[in-house]
């Protein structure tokens, strides 16, 4: 048995994770209570992760045009043809795009590769969906991508303002940690403003349904407040910042009035709001992709930025502004330049000076001399034959695109495409002409940052299956294949983290921002037992190395795969997978701009290591060192009109990861929300003619899905939401950006991803099915389905056009044919069952009905795992009913524990009346937590229903 320490591989929190691998091989995990992100916690999916881990599915070989390969052939392919494509048509004919799932050592060759060696930028990374706004107003505002605080400042905050993000579902741990917080300190406030009253607002005092891409109004609106009502910190403007005038000056040309209509908030919530800001010193605004996912992105995060430079409230314990990151390591890929307008570690590449450092410190022959691409433009250059050989690592274009019809055509039509991915068949992969097989979590080794500048490892503890191999060394392979192996002769992820750490020092003294000199001389053992430490972490000792020379091992020699090949049936340990202990951080503090915060008392889990903090007392990265107020203007934009009259804002459930190419595995995750669907306001939905559960297709000039309509007053009016998760591995029509446009931030280009002009109208559904079986379907005859794993099998909700069909044969052909099947059939009602079995146990079901099948879920699932050797059992499934002795538990609220909404109801009935006592009753919410919040919901409308 060995447990060791490492990170969850999906939100920006960077929670700790301990995996324990048994010796039968089975894995387990829980929080890690010494990371100072989580100290304990997780949330479902990271509670889930041992669930993610199987080799189904997995790309275990390379291979060429869906030939299997040796490595040799497929990197000397990719190689060649980079090559000859550069020699033909210039380094810009090529493009990387990577990921944020990317490990910082994978980024940081990657970007080494192609700004320092091919002499392109054209290297950008999904991250630019997530926060590339934030990172442009970090920089407009302080000369450098810096976070200032710590997510101590969530907890010591009098007042959290979240904007734009839904922390209980896309965050959860940093939402447990604000209502941990909050429980203690009862006076604590927090404002919710989105247009969404999304499960976040369950720990609101306030809830601001501004309306889409209000933000910068009420931002700057605040800023006028704060001048008039005298609540500006003079002194702090005076010494650290410039441009307050021209900031306070537009933000003067709208009254409250103006806010109001631009915002769609009434003046009495404006007043309530911005009087709780003036007043609070200690206020944390946190923001994340609802702010950065507009086409006004980058103007709303120095709106914010703003009314924090003007009150001074930055850099303190418990008050600055505070981007979330969407992703395990969106933070990291910034720190080594993975994005294409940026040079690595935090270095600008427009600036002379800094591409002379890079080049020198590299011995790069070549260095890109402009930004690359972004992610839209580079797709778009793709598509009209500007760039001819795409590799794209460990990220789903196809399905998280905007436009993203147009991205796949692109795609298809592209000469040549690498895919680098963990598995073998995602929208993405099937266009690749060479698929490379890449390392999964719990496989590969190297360091992540999370959102509050904490650089941790990320650690092995199951062998590498099949051929797989880490990004780093296929991409330095690759590099080496080219020519230029000797800047790329790492021999292991620590050799590549002491380079960025080398790199983050070189020249700087104090000039640039990220500087984690203190480990520029790590060595192998070190490496492995690095301990969580937030940046910066400049050197406090003479450089081991000497400026301008990095000396690398093994000069031109091939590296080796740092992992033995094994035999992918088993997955058995490898041998030795130390455990780090975790004993405070082992870097020098920082002076100058940086503070130490206070260090809280143990909370009896452990001792907080010191905060690190930003431009308390000025300091910036700007030229004159000063902070610089950006005079932002609210733009009224109406993108719906007669014939796409309402707005789709996307976004994230919370039990699902990106494009559920990892989550979409787990049974636990699968069942929370198992299909696509669209939120809707009721009259919305009464105007459009649709009911609850009615599948919709939602259009807009790009392109259509079919979801599954969800009415409900958490939508506010005008605008629908929809969740961006499902692909064509898991829906018919479940694309949800093949709706999205390619609009984007003039400054960032990061895409309007929430702002969707698009209308709705019920899909004439002629019958509705739902089905369970023990195998994955094949694809699936019916207009609309969309598959789910659940513990026995698979679950599949089904729609169709016609209600002429051959049911039998539909079962048969979802769940195989079997001599063994029971059937009912009520033609003119247009009620159909059958159930298959294999022996005693169901080899599958089908219900059919002319509206949507009214079979509880979980039970017709459970059937799967159960043996059903009597005929009452079996008539059982057929009438779909479990009998009165198995009520309904309902759609599944408490994913650990699998308890569904109407067994909290019946708790609830039956006395319980808080979280804690659902939870003493039915454990629901008493494992990871991310349900509380559901759980309330349901004691909250019980209490409403009982008092009508
Ligand atoms: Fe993972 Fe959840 Fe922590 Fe995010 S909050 S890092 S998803 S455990």
């Amino acid at each position: 048995m060995r447990e060791v320490r490492t990170t969850c591989p999906y939100c920006g929190v960077g929670c700790g994770v301990l995996a324990k691998v048994a010796a039968d091989g089975q894995v387990s995990v829980r929080g890690d209570p010494d990371h100072p992100a989580n100290f304990g916690r997780l949330c479902s999916k990271g509670s889930a992760l041992a669930e993610t881990i199987d080799l189904d599915g997995r790309l275990l070989h390379p291979e060429i045009d869906g030939r299997r390969v040796g490595w040799d052939e497929a990197l000397e392919r990719v190689a060649l043809t980079f090559s000859q494509t550069i020699a033909e048509h210039g380094p810009d004919s090529v493009a990387f795009y990577v990921s944020g799932q990317l490990l910082t050592e994978d980024y940081y060759v990657a970007n080494k590769l192609m700004k320092g060696f091919v002499g392109s930028a054209n290297i950008d990374t999904n991250s630019r969906l997530c926060m590339a706004s934030s990172v442009a107003g970090h920089r407009r505002a302080f000369g450098s991508d810096t976070v200032p605080g710590t997510y101590e400042d969530l907890e010591l905050a009098d007042l959290i303002v979240l904007v734009g993000s839904n922390l209980a579902w896309c965050h959860p741990v940093l939402y447990q940690r604000i209502a941990a917080a909050r429980e203690k300190r009862p006076e604590m406030k927090i404002v919710l403003i989105d247009p969404r009253r999304t499960m976040t607002a369950d720990i609101a005092d306030m809830h601001l349904a501004i309306a889409p891409d209000g933000d910068v109004a009420l931002f700057t609106g605040l800023l006028a407040y704060l001048g008039q009502h005298n609540a500006l910190d003079r002194a702090y403007i005076t010494e650290h910042t410039t441009g307050f005038g021209k900031a306070l000056f537009a933000a003067s040309n709208l009254d409250l009035a103006g806010v109001a209509e631009a915002t769609g908030l009434s003046e009495d919530e404006l007043g309530r709001f911005y009087s709780l800001f003036a007043r609070t010193k200690k206020t944390v605004t946190v923001y994340s992709q609802g702010v950065n996912q507009s086409s006004s992105g980058t103007d709303k995060v120095n709106a914010i930025i703003n009314c924090h430079l003007a009150t001074g409230r930055i850099g303190k314990p418990g008050a600055g502004p505070f981007s979330v990151t969407g992703q395990p390591n969106a933070m990291g890929g910034r720190e080594v330049g993975g994005m294409a307008n940026m040079l690595a570690a935090h270095m600008e590449i427009e600036n002379p000076a800094h591409r002379a450092r890079v080049r020198r410190f590299w011995n790069a022959p070549d260095i890109a001399d402009k930004p690359g691409l972004k992610a839209v433009d580079m797709f778009k250059a793709v598509g009209d034959g500007r760039i001819k050989a795409l590799w794209i690592m460990a990220t789903n274009p196809v399905d998280s695109m905007p436009d993203a019809d147009a991205v796949e055509a692109a795609i298809k039509a592209c000469p040549f495409v690498v895919v680098s991915d963990v598995l073998a068949s995602t929208d993405t992969v099937r266009h690749a002409h060479v698929r490379l097989p890449a390392t999964a979590w719990g496989e590969k080794d190297g360091t992540v940052t999370n959102s509050e500048r904490r650089i941790s490892r990320q650690r092995a503890f199951l062998p590498a299956p099949g051929e797989a191999r880490p990004d780093w060394w296929i991409v330095a392979e690759v590099a080496r294949l080219m020519g230029f192996g000797e800047g790329f002769a790492h021999a292991t992820p620590a050799e590549i983290f002491a380079e960025h750490a080398a790199l983050s020092a070189y020249e700087n003294d104090g000039a640039r921002d990220f500087d984690i000199g203190a480990y520029a001389g790590i060595d192998a053992d070190t490496y492995e037992d690095l301990v969580p430490f937030q940046w910066p972490a400049p050197s406090q000792a003479t450089p081991l190395w000497p400026a301008g020379h990095l000396p690398l091992k093994g000069g031109d020699q091939r590296s080796q795969p740092p992992s033995p090949i094994t035999n992918v049936s088993e997955r058995a340990p490898s041998a030795k997978l130390p455990i780090s202990p975790l004993e405070g951080e082992m870097a020098g503090r920082p002076e100058g701009g940086v503070q130490a915060g206070r260090q809280p008392e143990k909370d009896g889990q452990a001792a907080r290591s010191p905060s690190t903090r930003f431009f308390a007392n000025g300091n910036f990265y700007t030229p004159d060192r000063r902070a610089h107020f950006i005079a932002v203007r609210p733009v009224a934009e109406t993108r719906t009109d007669e014939k796409f009259p309402l707005i789709l804002n996307t976004g994230r459930v919370r039990d699902h990861w990106h494009t559920m190419t990892r989550t979409g595995k787990s049974p636990r995750l699968s069942q929370h929300i198992a299909e696509p669907f669209v939120e809707i306001h009721p009259a919305d939905a009464q105007h459009f003619g649709i009911g609850d559960a009615d599948i919709v297709r939602i259009s807009s000039p790009r392109g259509e899905v079919l979801v599954r309509a969800l009415v409900t007053s958490r939508q506010r009016q005008g605008s629908l939401f929809a969740p961006m998760h499902w692909t064509d591995q898991f829906a018919a029509k479940g694309r949800l950006d093949a709706l999205t446009a390619s609009l984007t931030d003039p400054v960032s280009g990061q895409p309007a991803l929430k702002h969707v002009a698009v209308r709705i109208e019920k899909f004439a559904a002629k019958a509705f099915g739902f089905a369970v079986m023990r195998q994955r379907p094949a694809p699936v005859a019916a207009t609309y389905w969309a598959v789910a794993k659940c513990r026995g099998g698979w679950r599949v909700e089904l729609a169709f056009a016609d209600d002429d069909i051959d049911w039998a044969g539909f079962a048969a052909a979802l769940f195989g044919a079997s001599p063994d099947m029971l059937a009912y059939h009520d033609r003119d009602a247009g009620q159909h069952r059958i159930a298959a079995f294999d022996g005693e146990r169901l080899a599958g079901a089908l219900f059919v009905a002319p509206g949507p099948v009214a079979v509880s879920r979980g039970w017709a699932a459970e059937q799967l795992e159960e043996t059903h050797a009597g005929q009452r059992e079996r008539f059982r499934i057929v009438a779909g009913r479990a009998g009165a002795e198995r009520p309904d538990a309902g759609a599944t609220v408490c994913s650990c524990f699998s308890v569904g909404a109407n067994q909290i109801a019946a708790a609830v009935a039956a006395g319980c009346t808080t979280v804690a006592s659902i939870g003493e009753t039915l454990k629901a919410g008493t494992n990871c937590g991310s349900c509380r919040a559901e759980i309330r919901a349901i004691i909250e409308a019980r209490r409403v229903q009982a008092a009508e």
